[in-house]
């Protein structure tokens, strides 16, 4: 429902003596009301006719007579839909001068190669503690993972790039990642000042001591203490490496500076077998349920990744035991299996792990990995976007903000993300979405952008007429 108001009506229509009902019912060539502010409603509510409802206006606008009218729109799905497409578009608008101003406005990437590559950039992120956005700066860490097993992950390939880039396929030594670290750290600094929240991602390993010697952790967090206005740091780690010791260790220096953490685990799904034997995540529920408890008694927060459909067909049907079952219900067990895991990682029951936050995601097909080779072979394909759609509204119901769902994007480009129409998926550019495809990326994007779930109204298309 929205309200149009038409203050001075009545004194400007007096000579006419047109009334507010006829007025509006002028139609312009293209069948539009002529009036240009209701046009503009009209127009964007995808043509969505108003009906009044206040008849005699606004009391505060009694002296034109009492003209202001209270529309209700008859369809008001659609209306929304198209408004808030409208609304996104424009919010991404920007004219020549101003693309101009903000590309001289951009700061400019560190100028040594090896250093430019570790700025994982800027973007508002919700603090579940405070209720609101904050500025958040991603850096990474070129240490590697020592685990380096999990099947769909393309980190460590990315560090092995890395490494043969700037250091002839070497690792990285340990004085170099904290010069390094140094270096982007002040130019982050430098760039962005206002940075509330500081996420360090070392390849999913910085609590371990073969990824991270406690030195070299040491002299990061000594590093990151220095950094003005910081609030909260955000690592990943897995599971078996958060210890009573370096928990320890880790928050006292952190406390030093008034600086909360975070710690995130990739618990990916409540199955155990799923994760340990076809993931190879090498982390139990016992593991996970010691490092909840060990980050939680030491004042931090805990976050679980959760990925929607996270194996290829033939893993599920080994692990189901139905060798005959087809890929489509096959998907409708991993939407139902990502609905249980978020309960798992977010529940304060019994079964769950009870962690404060976690990070969904379909999983995308990245560079290098056993799923890439799977989804070549037509064995894996990223779940529809309805069905990221699905597990989303319904975590939402359950835990709200607590869920946020990350981007289909990553640094080295997806080969596949989700899509409703092309079943092996669509390019991270979304260059060759079809039907809907767009529109319910857009309605996610937007969903991330304001964390509201009154934006997620499904796209009318034929694919999803159940919705
Ligand atoms: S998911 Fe994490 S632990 Fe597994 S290989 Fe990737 S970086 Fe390493």
């Amino acid at each position: 429902m929205f309200t149009a108001r038409m203050p001075g009506f009545s004194t400007a229509h007096e000579k006419t003596g047109i009334t507010p009902e006829e007025y509006w019912q002028l139609k312009k060539i293209n069948g539009g009301p002529q009036d240009p502010g209701i046009q503009f409603y009209w127009s964007r509510s995808g043509g969505v006719e108003p009906t009044r409802l206040l008849k005699n206006g606004f009391p505060s606008d009694v002296k034109s007579g009492g003209h202001a009218v209270l529309y209700v729109l008859k369809d008001v799905l659609s209306a929304q839909e198209a408004i808030q497409n409208h609304l996104c578009l424009a919010s991404q608008h920007v004219g020549r001068k101003e693309e101009r101003q903000r590309k001289n406005q951009q700061p400019k990437p560190h100028k040594d190669p090896r250093v430019a590559v570790l700025d994982g950039g800027r973007r508002r992120w919700w603090d579940a503690m405070l209720g609101d956005f904050v500025p958040m700066h991603t850096l990474y860490i070129p240490q590697g993972c020592d685990w380096n097993k999990c099947a769909f992950c393309p980190i460590p390939q990315a560090i092995t790039e890395y490494e043969k880039l700037f250091f002839n396929g070497l690792r990285v030594p340990d004085a170099e990642i904290v010069s390094l670290f140094s270096q982007i750290l002040t130019h982050m600094i430098d760039t962005h000042p206002k940075v509330h929240t500081l996420c360090l991602f070392n390849a999913g390993s910085f609590l371990s001591d073969v990824s991270n010697p406690p030195l070299v952790r040491e002299q990061i967090i000594e590093l990151v203490c220095q950094t003005p206005n910081l609030s909260r740091l955000i690592i990943e780690t897995n599971a078996n490496d958060v210890t009573v010791k370096n928990m320890h260790a880790l928050c006292s220096q952190l406390g030093g500076a008034n600086i909360d953490l975070t710690v995130r685990i990739g618990v990916e799904t409540q199955n155990q077998t799923l994760r340990l034997k076809y993931l190879k995540k090498g982390q139990t529920d016992k593991a996970l349920r010691k490092a909840v408890h060990t980050i939680h008694m030491h004042g931090a927060l805990a976050g679980g990744y959760v990925l929607l459909n996270p194996a290829p067909f033939s893993n599920i049907r080994a692990l189901l035991d139905a060798p005959e079952e087809s890929d489509e219900r096959l998907l409708l067990w991993a939407e139902e299996e990502a609905v249980k895991s978020l309960d798992f990682v977010l529940s304060e029951s019994l079964h769950g792990l009870g962690m404060d936050e976690a990070y969904f995601c379909s999983t995308n097909v990245g560079p290098g990995t056993l799923l890439t080779e799977a989804w070549k072979q037509g064995d894996f394909r990223p779940a529809p976007l309805r069905m990221v759609y699905s597990v989303l509204r319904q975590g939402i119901a359950k835990y709200g903000t607590r869920i946020h769902l990350l981007p289909f994007k990553d640094e080295r480009g997806f080969l596949a993300v989700p899509s409703n129409h092309m079943p092996q998926g669509i390019a991270q550019d979304l260059k060759n979405a079809v039907g809907c495809d767009m529109k319910f990326h857009n309605m996610l994007n937007r969903y991330r952008e304001t964390m509201n779930p009154f934006v997620l109204v499904v796209p009318s298309c034929t694919c999803n007429i159940q919705y």
